[in-house]
């Protein structure tokens, strides 16, 4: 998962970009919840929130990591429960 650092400016571009819902206004500034974040796999060959952050504020959450084999684990149970 990808994770919002506090550099983010509450720019609002990121959030309409996220095929998975994965976004969200937080107390201070946007979050990624990583539950729902599958870094863009089984939607992208990029993460899109990434290309389109203007300071760059969106690196790969270090807590966690994952496999692609479980991204595309979360992005299929995420399917299911649509
Ligand atoms: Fe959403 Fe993709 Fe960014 Fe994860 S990497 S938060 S799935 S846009
Ligand atoms: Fe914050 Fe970047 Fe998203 Fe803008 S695009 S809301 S600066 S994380």
């Amino acid at each position: 998962a990808l994770l919002i650092t506090d550099d983010c400016i509450n720019c609002d571009v990121c959030e309409p970009e996220c095929p998975n819902e994965a976004i969200s206004m937080g107390e201070d500034h946007y979050l990624i919840d990583p539950n729902k974040c599958t870094e863009c796999v089984g939607h992208y060959d990029e993460p899109q929130c990434q290309q389109v952050c203007p300071v760059s504020c969106i690196p790969f959450n270090p807590e966690w990591r994952e496999t692609r084999e479980e991204l595309q684990a979360k992005y299929e149970r995420l399917m299911r429960e649509k």
